[in-house]
C-alpha cells in the first residue's frame, strides 16, 4: 500500500472478489493522496494516484457479508512492487523493457510471417477461467475472426470440463448450480463428493448445515470436520461409490418411480448396470463401509429436500465425466433435479469458471454455449461478427493436447497466452514447459511475472480486477458486475485493448471494440437463442438487480434462477439416465510406486498461486509446498514432520517437507498445487469425453531425503535428553 498521506475518500465502489467462483460481493474504498486529485468528477478511476485502502464484504446474496482471507487481502496485489508495468521483449537470454507500439508491432509481424509460412493454425491462443465474460468472448472471436485458427482452448478445461460434459449429457445444459445457493441451505441432506469448500471458498459453509452435510473425500479435511458423516473414499473410486449408492437406492425401494416415469428416459439400462454394485463389493473398492453407504442413501431418500454436489476431487479424473454421470443418475433416481430445494450441482472453482466456458474460448465452442460444429450456430454467430460461416475454423484440440503439440513439426509455432500459468497448472508440467520453449513465438499477457511469463518472448502487462469493468458469471449462473475502482499503473493495459490493437495490425481492428459494455452488448447478440442466452442483459440491469441468472433472453425477462422446474433442456424435455461402467484409476499402485498422490488447494492460496504467493499475509500463512502424509506412512518411511521427502512419479520428481496428519489415508499423500513442481508428477491421461486430465490421482514413490543427517540429528537430540 502507498505510504503517501491520504485524504479525500472518493466514491465507494461495489464489486466482487477477484478469485473463486463464489464471487463474493465486496466494497472498495479508493483514497487519493492530499492535493493529488486529478479526476474530472468521475471518481478515483480517473485518478492515477488513487489507491484502495479499505476492502469490506458487502451484503451480496451469495457471501452475505463474509469474505475469506484471500478476499480481505486481495487489494494488496494492486500495489505490489512485482506488478508488470511495461511490455518486455526477449533479447538473447533476457527480457528487456520496451514500449507498447514496439511490442505489438513485433507480435503482429511475427504472427503474419508464421501464418504465411505455416498456415493459420500455426498460431494458437490459450485463455483462462478468471477472465471476464467480455474477454473470454473477445478471445474466442479473435481466434476465429482475426487469426482464423482452430487452436484455442483455456485452463478451465482442467477445472470444470467433466462436470460440464456430464451435465449436458443428462440435462442438455451445463450450469454449475441450476439453482440459487440459498436453496442449499434449505436441504436436509447434502452429499458432497470431492470438495473441500471450507478451504477453497469458506463463506459457502454458511449454507451447509452439519446435520445435513455428508462428504466423500480421501482426507478428513476442514470441510469434513463440519460434516456429520465422512466417507473416506479411496482416490479414484468415486464412480464405484456412486454406482453402489444407486444399487442401494433401487434395492431398498427408494427410487422415485413417478418422477422417473414422468421426467426421465433410460432408467432401465442404468438399473440393470447397478445390480452388479452390491455394498460389500463397493466397500472393497472404495473403502467406504457398508453401513455408511446405507446411511447416505437413507438420509438422501428420506429428507424433505436433498442435494448431491460434486467438485474437483470427483471430477478431475480420466473417468470424471462418467463419475459425475453416476452421481446425476443417483440424483435422478431419487427424483431430486428440478424439485424445489433439491437437485444436483457442481461447485465451480475458478472465478469465471462458469462464464469462461460459455462464450467461445473453448476449442469446440461459440458464444452462448453453442457448438462450433453446429451449422445453425455458425451462421448465427458469423452474422453477428460480419463474416461468412465458411470462414470460421472447425473445432480444435483440447487444452492439454494443444499444449502438448506446441512447437512440434505439426503443431502451432506461436502461442498467445492470457491469464494462465500452465507451467505450474498443467499436468506433466515439465513436458509443457519444454513445449513452450520450442515455440518460435510465445506471448504472455499477465500482471506479474508468472513462471510461464518468464519463458515468453514478449510479456504484456495487464490491468487487474479492481482496475477494470466487465461481468463475471458465478457458480450459480448469476451474471454480476466487476467494476473499476482505481486506474491501472501507467503502462498496464486491458486485454480488450490489446486484442483491438493486434486486430488493427492484422487488418480487422474495427471488429474488436475496447469498451467492455460494447463487447457485452455484442456478446448478448451472439448468445441470443443459445443455451446460455444473455440477450436480455445489460450493465444497467445487472447493477440494478445485483446480478441476473441466465438464460435471460429478453430485456423484460426476469432471468432464470431455477432451471428444470418444468422441463430439462433436452429435445424431449426429459433428463437422460446414462449407464456408465466403473474403471480403475489410469495409473494404479505397484511395488515401484506404492502410494497415491492427490492434490488440492489450501485456505491461503488460489490456483497456480501467481497472485496469492505475492500477498504477504497469505504467503506468511503458507510460504511453501509440503507433502501431507499419515503418521503410519511416516513411520514406514522413517521420516518426521519437517523432514524433506522426494515424491516421484513416472513423469518426474519433486522434493518438499513432510506435514504429518492423521486425517489422511495411510496409502495416500496430499500436495497443494499452488507451487511449481507437483504437476510434474500428475498424470495427463485424459477423460475420453471432457479431455480432463487425471489430476487427482497418480501413483508415486515417497522416499526420505538425506536420511543420514536426519537420523544423526535425532540421535543428537536423544543424547541431549538422556
Ligand atoms: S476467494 Fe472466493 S470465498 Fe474467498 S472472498 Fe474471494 S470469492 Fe469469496
Amino acid at each position: 500500500m502507498s505510504e503517501a498521506p491520504l485524504a479525500e475518500v472518493t466514491t465507494r465502489v461495489d464489486t466482487h472478489c477477484p478469485y473463486c467462483a463464489l464471487q463474493c460481493g465486496m466494497a472498495l474504498t479508493p483514497v487519493t493522496p492530499v492535493g493529488r486529485q486529478v479526476g474530472g468528477g468521475a471518481g478515483a478511476v480517473n485518478d492515477v494516484d488513487a489507491r484502495i485502502t479499505h476492502v469490506a464484504p458487502r451484503d451480496f446474496p451469495v457471501n452475505r457479508g463474509r469474505l475469506c482471507q484471500k478476499g480481505w487481502t486481495a487489494a494488496e496485489l494492486l500495489d505490489s512492487p512485482e506488478r508488470l508495468t511495461t511490455p518486455l521483449v526477449r533479447h538473447g537470454g533476457s527480457l528487456r523493457p520496451t514500449d507498447w507500439d514496439t511490442a505489438l508491432d513485433l507480435i503482429a509481424d511475427r504472427i503474419t510471417r508464421i501464418r504465411a509460412d505455416h498456415g493459420n493454425d500455426a498460431v494458437a491462443l490459450f485463455g483462462g477461467g478468471g477472465l471476464t465474460n467480455e474477454k473470454a468472448y473477445a478471445l474466442g472471436k479473435f481466434a476465429r475472426v482475426a487469426l482464423r485458427t482452430r487452436n484455442i482452448d483455456y485452463n478451465g478445461r482442467f477445472c470444470m470440463s467433466s462436470a460440464a460434459a456430464a451435465g449436458i449429457r443428462a440435462f442438455g445444459i451445463d450450469r454449475g448450480l441450476p439453482f440459487p445457493l440459498a436453496d442449499v441451505a434449505s436441504a436436509d441432506a447434502v452429499l458432497l463428493a470431492g470438495g473441500n469448500l471450507a478451504e477453497t471458498m469458506p463463506p459457502i459453509m454458511q449454507y451447509l448445515r452439519r446435520d445435513a452435510l455428508m462428504v466423500a473425500d480421501p482426507r478428513r479435511t476442514p470441510t469434513v470436520a463440519q460434516a456429520s458423516l465422512h466417507l473416506p473414499v479411496t482416490p479414484g473410486t468415486d464412480l464405484a461409490l456412486a454406482l453402489g449408492l444407486l444399487h442401494i437406492t433401487i434395492i431398498e425401494g427408494y427410487a422415485d418411480a413417478d418422477y422417473i416415469a414422468a421426467r426421465t428416459t433410460g432408467f432401465a439400462e442404468v438399473k440393470a448396470a447397478a445390480t452388479a454394485w452390491w455394498p460389500e463389493r463397493v466397500e472393497r473398492i472404495t473403502g467406504v463401509p457398508v453401513a455408511q453407504q446405507y446411511e447416505v442413501v437413507e438420509r438422501l431418500a428420506t429428507a424433505n429436500r436433498a442435494m448431491i454436489l460434486t467438485a474437483r476431487g470427483a471430477e478431475q479424473h480420466s473417468k470424471g465425466t462418467d463419475t459425475v454421470t453416476a452421481f446425476i443418475n443417483l440424483a435422478l433416481a431419487l427424483g431430486l433435479p428440478g424439485r424445489a430445494g433439491s437437485g444436483y450441482g457442481t461447485v465451480t472453482g475458478q472465478g469465471n469458471g462458469q462464464g469462461g466456458r460459455e462464450h467461445g474460448q473453448k476449442a469446440d465452442q461459440l458464444p452462448g454455449y453453442r457448438k462450433l460444429d453446429d451449422p445453425a450456430a455458425r451462421s448465427h454467430v458469423a452474422a453477428v461478427w460480419g463474416v461468412s460461416p465458411e470462414s470460421l475454423p472447425p473445432p480444435g484440440p483440447s487444452a492439454y493436447e494443444l499444449l502438448d503439440q506446441l512447437g512440434t513439426d505439426a503443431g502451432p509455432k506461436a502461442l498467445l497466452l492470457f491469464a494462465s500459468n500452465p507451467v505450474v497448472s498443467a499436468p506433466r508440467s515439465s513436458q509443457i514447459a519444454s513445449r513452450l520453449r520450442d515455440l518460435d513465438l510465445l506471448v504472455v499477457s499477465d500482471f506479474v511475472m508468472s513462471e510461464t511469463a518468464a519463458l515468453a518472448d514478449v510479456v504484456l502487462p495487464t490491468a487487474q480486477w479492481a482496475e477494470e469493468d466487465g461481468t463475471m458469471t458465478n457458480l450459480e449462473g448469476r451474471v454480476i458486475r466487476r467494476r473499476a475502482a482505481v486506474a491501472p499503473p501507467a503502462g498496464a493495459r486491458d486485454e480488450l485493448w490489446i486484442l483491438h490493437q493486434l486486430a488493427a495490425r492484422l487488418g480487422c481492428g474495427a471488429k474488436f471494440p475496447v469498451e467492455p459494455s460494447a463487447v457485452f452488448d455484442e456478446l448478448g447478440r451472439a448468445s441470443a437463442g443459445g443455451p446460455a442466452d444473455y440477450a436480455g442483459m445489460s450493465y444497467q440491469r445487472i447493477e440494478a438487480e445485483d446480478g441476473l441468472f441466465w438464460p435471460c433472453p429478453a430485456s423484460d425477462h426476469p432471468g432464470t434462477p431455477r432451471l428444470f422446474t418444468e422441463r430439462f433442456a433436452t429435445p424431449d424435455g426429459r433428463a437422460r439416465f446414462t449407464a456408465v461402467e466403473f474403471r480403475p484409476v489410469a495409473e494404479d499402485l505397484d511395488p515401484d510406486f506404492p502410494v497415491y498422490l492427490t492434490t488440492g488447494r489450501v485456505l491461503a492460496h488460489y490456483q497456480s498461486g501467481a497472485q496469492t504467493r505475492r500477498i504477504r499475509p497469505l504467503n506468511d500463512a503458507v510460504p511453501a509446498s509440503f507433502v501431507e502424509l499419515h503418521p503410519d506412512l511416516a513411520a514406514r518411511l522413517d521420516v518426521d514432520a519437517g523432514d524433506l521427502v522426494r515424491v516421484t512419479s513416472r513423469r518426474g520428481s519433486v522434493t518438499a517437507p513432510v506435514r504429518l496428519s492423521a486425517e489422511i489415508r495411510p496409502d495416500t499423500v496430499f500436495m497443494p498445487f499452488h507451487w511449481e513442481g507437483v504437476n510434474r508428477l500428475t498424470n495427463p491421461a485424459l477423460d475420453p469425453t471432457s479431455r480432463m486430465p487425471e489430476f487427482k490421482v497418480c501413483a508415486v514413490n515417497v522416499s526420505p531425503v538425506l536420511p543420514a543427517q536426519r537420523r544423526a540429528r535425532r540421535e543428537d537430540i536423544h543424547a541431549e535428553v538422556s
